[in-house]
């Protein structure tokens, strides 16, 4: 009999979507999906039309191009403090997403466990389950998610193969600490794990805080599969350009099965990559800095405004709030109904908790331009001005 997959047959549509139709049908502002509406750097955009022009079209090299494996290896040595090999070390990758799961396809066997923390970014999850693996939650609590170790330790099973660190985490903004990651790359040590890093939001932490990746600590590099890239930094989610950096026992699986199914990173966009690594200036980090946690206290302070409590998030670019004045029965009814009553788009705290631990919570992406996220903000203070959700919500 034909049918689906039994993984298939289990899938659950995203309500980030959802939301993001709605929302068009509704002509409201989008403040629901993660997509920077922020220019692309001059010098990474010219040096991609220029690499097109140039003829630079075709497959490149399984592992990327070498100027970009070179400017990743000096980046990560430089800026996160892990020594990596260009030749041997690294993959470059159809972003994040593309090295996650080539990373999980060559390291994790059916039935694994890997633990996740809680709220967990909806790819994570969605990639474990897809390769026949088992996510297991470590549920961090809000406001500020302090790591639990003894939580952590208390879900090892003698099935569990790895843990994933998202830091910055989408979508608690929750920063890692040094400590933490010491305590994390302990218990991985000893209990015999993978650590997979996410460290997509890595150049965007507030505060003065410092982004550390798991990697640069003593005696983890070896276990540990370091994944980031460059959707967020340079706003160009759509040119799918990322990259692995692991040892080199691990490198060569984890490109054969990158090949097979993404054959390689796009041609010219990967040049385009290497040019902002190589010639955008610390100040240009820095700036991007400042700029979001203007748009972070923004939005922030509308929401508090506008009676829905948020957590202030220390990095990444999105933000967990209270959304228990909203009427609905759970957070998609919430999202739903505060989509209708202000026309802004937000996502369902279902997205990233499970067992109704996000019922109350919606999430909000502040990674807008300055006028669409004013007029957020403007609608967002409505709410609590006019009192109007419970009236609009009961028509
Ligand atoms: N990882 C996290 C935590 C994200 O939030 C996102 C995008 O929202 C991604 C990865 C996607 O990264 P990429 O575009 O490099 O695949």
């Amino acid at each position: 009999m034909l049918g689906l997959s039994d993984v298939a047959s289990r899938i659950v549509q995203s309500t980030i979507r959802t939301m993001s139709v709605e929302c068009e049908r509704v002509g409201g502002v989008n403040l629901a999906q993660g997509v920077c509406d922020t220019p692309v750097p001059a010098v990474v955009r010219e040096a991609a039309e220029a690499a097109i022009e140039a003829g630079f079209n075709q497959y490149t090299r399984a592992d990327g191009i070498a100027p970009l494996r070179e400017a990743i290896a000096k980046k990560l040595g430089q800026q996160n403090g892990i020594s990596a090999d260009p030749e041997t070390e690294i993959v470059v990758t159809s972003g994040v997403t593309g090295g996650f799961d080539s990373a999980c396809r060559a390291l994790l066997n059916p039935g694994d466990e890997v633990l996740l923390f809680e709220p967990y970014y909806g790819y994570h999850y969605a990639t474990l389950v897809g390769q026949y693996c088992r996510p297991v939650l470590v549920s961090l609590d809000p406001p500020d998610y302090p790591l639990a170790a003894d939580r952590i330790v208390a879900a090892i099973t003698p099935k569990t193969r790895g843990i994933v660190v998202n830091t910055p985490a989408n979508p608690s903004g929750k920063v890692f600490s040094a400590a933490e990651l010491e305590q994390i790359a302990e218990i991985a040590r000893q209990h015999d794990l993978f650590l997979f890093t996410d460290e997509i939001y890595e150049h965007f932490v507030y505060d003065g805080q410092r982004h550390v990746s798991p990697a640069s600590l003593p005696g983890i590099a070896d276990r540990t599969v370091t994944i980031s890239g460059f959707s967020k930094v340079f706003s160009i989610t759509g040119w799918r350009v990322g990259y692995v950096h692991a040892s080199a026992r691990w490198i060569p699986a984890i490109s054969y099965f990158h090949d097979l199914t993404y054959v390689c990173a796009p041609s010219a966009l990967q040049y385009g990559a290497a040019a902002g690594l190589e010639h955008l200036p610390a100040s240009f980090y820095a700036d991007l800095i400042s700029e979001y946690q203007r748009k972070r206290e923004m939005i922030c302070g509308a929401l508090r405004q506008a009676g829905l409590e948020p957590s202030i998030p220390a990095g990444a670019y999105y933000v967990l709030a209270d959304a228990s004045v909203v009427p609905g029965a759970d957070s998609v009814e919430k999202a739903m109904n505060l989509l209708h009553s202000t026309g802004v788009a937000c996502v369902p705290g279902d997205a990233f908790f499970q067992g109704g631990r996000g019922d109350h919570l919606l999430r909000f992406c502040f990674a807008k331009t300055d006028s669409d996220l004013a007029n957020a903000c403007e609608r967002l203070m409505k709410l609590r001005r006019a009192s109007t959700v419970e009236q609009t919500t009961a028509q």
